[in-house]
């Protein structure tokens, strides 16, 4: 039921891609960051609160039809249903259902709660697709709950020495969990950049605490003691150099190891991602049960070699994800 082709993850039986990279007539799409949501298809099938997100990033005019969660749809004999992944907002996993056959294209996909998107659901499968970002044993997040404290306390510190925090993370998804994770510790103030994905949250209905965006045109002042929060492409930037007395923090999964070149002059780190960590990834390939596995992106070799081990069959996939929520362009793969 799956072929991986040049444009993408092709389904023959449904003449539809997963998140194709190339131009198609039929793209479904796990999520919206750029590396699975990429303009030039003619027709688009995604999560309702992905909608708002893809138009925002793909142009208001793109062609899109958007269904629920658990909302069954029939593309050429093939059943097809999203259910949630619990990476981002209204991110899902491709369902497909082919007289008895089922597969599961999950996208980028994490297991802990985040209490901003629809928590992961493990869909039983014949064949998954699973990313492995982090998958590598070094990798296990603290609890959400943790690492919210450690970052508020961090920020506290700052703020008791009258100090700004600078936290650097990820404009769609991560931003968003640095918001909810500081609120009532300071006043929030976010770049631009992620006030637009903040926009388009609230436009599905989903509530975030109170900020105020920052306008960087004029040296911004009174931000003593404050929260800001800026998309990763502003690290070691003159923006934020301009911002007299602040620390800077990196929000991403890359922070559990030292060696991240770029990021070892920032002040803090905090491993906080919208990925499964190891004992993430094995959880959710052991919870659909299937008896295939392909494995998309990230440390792919290792996880397969890793399953084909423990018995499960696995195959690396040659693909176009992994790049842009997590930082990663300029680390080294260790
Ligand atoms: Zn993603
Ligand atoms: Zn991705």
């Amino acid at each position: 039921m799956l072929e991986f082709r040049r444009e993408g993850i092709y389904c023959p039986q449904g003449n539809f891609y997963i998140d194709p990279w190339l131009p198609v007539d039929y793209a479904i799409i796990t999520h919206a960051h750029s590396d699975h949501a990429r303009v030039g298809m003619k027709k688009y099938l995604c999560q309702k609160l992905t909608e708002p997100i893809l138009r925002l990033r793909l142009g208001s005019d793109i062609q899109v039809q958007a269904i629920e969660y658990n909302q069954p749809i029939t593309i050429n004999n093939v059943k097809v249903s999203l259910h949630p992944a619990g990476h981002i907002l209204g991110s899902a996993q491709v369902r497909m259902e082919y007289k008895g056959r089922i597969a599961v294209a999950s996208g980028d996909y994490k297991i802990q709660d985040d209490g901003l998107c629809t928590p992961f659901e493990p869909v039983r499968c014949h064949e998954f697709i699973s990313e492995s970002t982090f998958g590598l044993p070094v990798y296990n997040w603290l609890p959400v709950s943790q690492i919210n404290a450690n970052m508020a306390n961090w920020v506290q510190d700052n703020k008791a020495n009258g100090i700004t925090s600078i936290l650097i993370g990820y404009a769609l998804g991560k931003a968003q969990r640095i918001m909810k994770a500081l609120e009532g510790v300071g006043d929030l103030y976010v770049h631009y950049a992620i006030d637009r994905v903040n926009r388009a949250f609230t436009d599905s209905g989903i509530q975030l605490p109170s900020y105020q965006t920052l306008d960087f045109s004029n040296k911004p002042k009174g931000l003593e003691g404050e929260i800001i929060i800026v998309p990763p492409s502003l690290f070691g930037s003159n923006m934020l150099k301009g911002i007299p007395r602040a620390y800077t923090a990196i929000c991403s999964g890359w922070m559990q190891v030292r060696g991240a070149r770029r990021w070892r002059s920032a002040d803090a780190g905090f491993a906080i991602s919208d990925h499964a960590d190891w004992q993430g990834l094995l959880t959710a390939v052991k919870a659909c049960e299937a008896e295939k596995v392909y494995v998309t992106h990230g440390f792919k070799s290792e996880f397969s070699r890793y399953l084909n081990e423990s018995g499960v069959e696995a195959e690396e996939i040659t693909t176009a994800f992994g790049s842009e929520e997590e930082l990663d362009e300029t680390l080294p793969k260790e």
